[in-house]
Order: C-alpha cells, then sequence, then structure tokens
C-alpha cells in the first residue's frame, strides 16, 4: 500500500485545465488554460504523478482529440482524461442544475433559481459518467480530489461501484444556513452525496458550520464530534471529516509580475492621465452575485453626499462578460449599463466623468497595471465563495499605498477582515462613506493596513492551500494550527 506521502493524486474537476479552441471547421488545438488551481497543483501532480479528468469543453466528435490528449498529457507532466459530454447534457447538467439552482442557491439569492427535475436527472448521469472515467483509472491507493459544485455526487456512484478509495472534495463557493437550503428539492441526496466523500473542505467556518446544521437538521442517524480543528460526521458505518480550508492565490508570482517593465509603463501612463485623481477599482465576472448595481449605487450616493470628490475620483468598473446564454445575466448587462449611464448622465463635468466602464476580459499586462495603479479597491459581492480579486488587488499594490473595501459576505472577509474596511454590500450609505474614509485614508493608515493583508495573502497562499488540504485528508498529518477567522460584529450578535 502506498504511504500517505506518495499517493497519487488524481483531480476531478468540471473543465480540465487544457482549452479546445476551434481554429477552423474541423481544426481544433489545445491550448493549457491559466488561474491558481493549476499552478497550485502542478508540482503536486508532477511530484506524485497524477491524472486530471474533466470535461474536455466540447459537445460534438472532434477528430484525433485522443491524440491531442497525448501530446498535452506529455507536455503537462501528468495524465488529462477527458470525459464526453453531449449538448443536452452540458445545458441541463451544467447551464441548468449547477449554474440555475445550485449557484443561485448557495449564494442566497432563492428569486435567481429554477428547480427542474430533468437538471437533477442530468446532474446525476453526468457525475455518474465522471465517476465511471475515474474508476476505471483509479486504483484504492490513489489520492482523489474532486472540485466543486458540478460534481457534488461523484463519490456517491464510486460507493455504488463499492469502491474505497480516498475521495475529497473542495467546494469553492459558500454553503447556504439551513433555512435557504432546504428549499432546495434535492436537499436531502445532495446531502448524502457529500457525505460518501471522505473528507469534505469548505472556503470558511460559517460555510462549514451552515453544512453540519443541515446534516443534523436534515440526514437522520449521524452524530458529530470535534477532531482537531476539524469535525467528523458520523452516518451509518461512514466517517466523512469536514474542515474549512481559505483558497489562497500565488502571491509572489502576482507581486513579481506587478512590476515588471511592461507593467510599470503602463502604470506611469495611466498615473499621469489621472494625476491628483484617485481611482477606484470595481473588477467582477458579470454575475448576480456580485453585487455590481449596489456598488454603482453606492458610487452615486457618495458623489451625491460628498461633492468634494466630484473630479477627484473614477471608478473603473470592470466585468468581465460570463455566462451569456443564460437570460438573466444578460439582464443583469442592460442594468449595470443603464445604471453606468444614468450616473455619467447626471454627474459628469468637462474633464471629469465619474465611472469608466469596461465589458471585456483584460489582458494580464492591462489586469495587473489596473490593481497597481488603483488606489481604492471595492470588492462588495452579496455572497463570494473567497473573492481572488481582492487578493491579487493586495498582492499587486507593492507601493502599500492603497486601501481594500470587502463584502462581509465575501469568504475573504474572514481572513482579510481586520485591515480591509468591511461593509454590507446591501447597505449603499454605509459603502459610500467607506469609500469616503479610504479615500481620505492618511498615507500611513494605508501602508498600516495594507502591509497586513499582503502579510496574510503571502503566508495564506495557494501552496499552503494545497498543503493544508492534503494534511487534512491523510490522518497522520493531521496537527497543523487552527485558523484565527475575522468574524463581522454583525456575526458576533447573531
Ligand atoms: N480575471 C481574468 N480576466 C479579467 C479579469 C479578471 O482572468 O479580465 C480573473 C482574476 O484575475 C481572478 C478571477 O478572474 O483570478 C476571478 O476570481 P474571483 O474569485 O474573484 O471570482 P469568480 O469569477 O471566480 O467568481
Amino acid at each position: 500500500m502506498a504511504s500517505e506521502a506518495t499517493k497519487r493524486l488524481i483531480v476531478v474537476s468540471n473543465r480540465l485545465p487544457y482549452v479546445l479552441d476551434r481554429q477552423a471547421a474541423d481544426k481544433w488545438v489545445l491550448k493549457p488554460g491559466s488561474g491558481g488551481l493549476v499552478t497550485a497543483l502542478l508540482p503536486v501532480l508532477r511530484k506524485r504523478g497524477g491524472i486530471w479528468i474533466g470535461w474536455s469543453g466540447a459537445t460534438e466528435a472532434i477528430p484525433d482529440l485522443d491524440n491531442m490528449f497525448g501530446k498535452a498529457s506529455d507536455e503537462a507532466g501528468y495524465v488529462l482524461k477527458p470525459v464526453s459530454l453531449t449538448k443536452e447534457e452540458v445545458d441541463r447538467y451544467y447551464h441548468g442544475y449547477s449554474n440555475e439552482s445550485v449557484w443561485p442557491l448557495f449564494h442566497d439569492l432563492l428569486s435567481e433559481c429554477v428547480f427542474d427535475p430533468e437538471y437533477w436527472d442530468a446532474y446525476v448521469k453526468v457525475n455518474r459518467r465522471f465517476a465511471e472515467v475515474l474508476a476505471a483509472d483509479c486504483d484504492d491507493d490513489d489520492f482523489v480530489w474532486i472540485h466543486d459544485y458540478q460534481l457534488m455526487d461523484v463519490a456517491h456512484h464510486m460507493r455504488d461501484m463499492c469502491r474505497s478509495t480516498t475521495l475529497a472534495y473542495f467546494l469553492h463557493i459558500p454553503f447556504p444556513s439551513p433555512d435557504i437550503f432546504m428549499k432546495l428539492p434535492e436537499r436531502n441526496a445532495v446531502l448524502t452525496s457529500l457525505l460518501a466523500y471522505d473528507l469534505v473542505g469548505f472556503q470558511t467556518r460559517r460555510d462549514r458550520r451552515n453544512f453540519i446544521q443541515c446534516v443534523r437538521m436534515l440526514v437522520q442517524n449521524t452524530s458529530v464530534r470535534p477532531e482537531g480543528h476539524l469535525h467528523v460526521i458520523r452516518s451509518d458505518d461512514h466517517e466523512t471529516f469536514v474542515g474549512n480550508f481559505p483558497i489562497g492565490i500565488d502571491a509572489d508570482s502576482f507581486a513579481a509580475s506587478a512590476i515588471e517593465p511592461e507593467v510599470e509603463e503602463r502604470v506611469a501612463m495611466i498615473r499621469s492621465r489621472y494625476a491628483d485623481r484617485q481611482i477606484v477599482l470595481g473588477l467582477d465576472r458579470l454575475d448576480y452575485t456580485k453585487g455590481i448595481p449596489e456598488r454603482l449605487r453606492a458610487f452615486a450616493n457618495l458623489l451625491e453626499r460628498f461633492p468634494e470628490v466630484r473630479g477627484r475620483i473614477h471608478l473603473f468598473q470592470v466585468v468581465v462578460p460570463s455566462r451569456e446564454e443564460i437570460p438573466k445575466y444578460e439582464e443583469l448587462r442592460v442594468e449595470i449599463e443603464r445604471l453606468v449611464g444614468n450616473i455619467n448622465g447626471r454627474y459628469a463635468e468637462v474633464g471629469w466623468v465619474p465611472v469608466h466602464y469596461f465589458y471585456r476580459s483584460l489582458p494580464s499586462v492591462e489586469l495587473l497595471a489596473i490593481y497597481r495603479a488603483s488606489s481604492i479597491a471595492l470588492i462588495t459581492p452579496l455572497k463570494d465563495g473567497m473573492n481572488l480579486v481582492a487578493k491579487e488587488f493586495c498582492a499587486c499594490s507593492p507601493d502599500e499605498d492603497s486601501v481594500l473595501i470587502l463584502s462581509q459576505f465575501a469568504g475573504a472577509a474572514a481572513q482579510l477582515g481586520r485591515a480591509a474596511l468591511v461593509v454590507n454590500p446591501y447597505d449603499v450609505e454605509q459603502t459610500a462613506d467607506a469609500i469616503y474614509n479610504a479615500f481620505r485614508m492618511t498615507q500611513s493608515e494605508r501602508r498600516y493596513r495594507m502591509r497586513k493583508l499582503r502579510r496574510n495573502i503571502r503566508t495564506q497562499n495557494v501552496f499552503w492551500w494545497v498543503d493544508s488540504f492534503m494534511r487534512a485528508a491523510f490522518k497522520e498529518l493531521r496537527d497543523f494550527p487552527m485558523l484565527e477567522e475575522y468574524i463581522p460584529e454583525h456575526y458576533e450578535h447573531r
């Protein structure tokens, strides 16, 4: 039997870290994707040897697909295993159950939910397909790490196939409170599926607590006991360890990239163009969880109540297109653009436009330069699993002369709340006050706060996250220190 330190790692996620790009009608190429998860898992996959299983992104037969993935595997240093899905399956399992039922519900936005029994059927069927691909490739000696809300049901199918491999799961999005979770028609099936894992990881203590409360209320014959900083849920004769592991970023890499000459040049250009003005940055994927309309209203409230900031502050709102096939997202884009138009129409002056709006994905140099050139980051999601933009902004602030305003409902607030200005994103006046305070904050206070934030982000980086999770999964390595979380006063009074 392999020792814990040498077990092979099998990663399972909805998408593979390589994306298929169509270059002509029947010509496809595979390109490596980017992102923190790939960066963090790559050294572990290469060291232990590993496999990454996921959907290729295509819904049609692609000529030479196996050969392409074979070559990409050689290049990557681990094996890539594509799962094939039909267009109908993607529509119902991914766009349907994952993005129209689970996503809004787990972000507390019940009014955005669509529940359809056909979505659930497709979700179960596709999760079973993932389990079959996994079962064909894994030994009982492997360590399997399954990711996110699209794949909650994989372990359940693996157990049906009598597989006793160590199966660990990490939920990247929040887990809702029982009052919200109870609305899910498949609530019992989802909890039972999650309890088939050996380890379930959440971003924050709040998410972990919500999950345990839901299990206590809805699943019979379970017991919960603390073990170190984890909890163990016993149901029938299976034990599931549960913990919170906040995901980080590769902070050193962001910090190094942010001072590269190309970025410096762009930052100098932005700073000279906006001399004596402060840039407030909002940067989000188009999503109703991100609180973009509320943020725009808060900015309008600032301009109305504090006229002295007019002409001296800009909001740069970047919206990265996302899920455009879902009508609610299109409606949100229209609402955002209407609000931007209203604010600019009402407050613009000759030589000064309050809101600069970008509806596109930014190239890396531009993104890093905007992070660096902004004085204030306004990160106000209505609810967010973590929010990596908050961490990237701090990592890219080497001058430490900037302020992070952060929603108390972002997972990141648990780690960064002490040094950020924490707001309730639904309270536009409080958010406007926070922008005003950030605008006037002394350089020494900015530096004091930003230094603390950067220290935290460097220490609890994405490599620390992988290490913490894997240590928790391997029973003999469960002795790492408990995380200290910031709890906004609002929570303490509840
Ligand atoms: N991002 C990007 N292109 C852009 C703007 C942002 O790739 O033009 C990245 C950003 O660097 C961050 C991610 O998108 O890593 C957003 O992650 P976050 O956790 O903030 O939100 P999510 O989109 O996952 O809900």
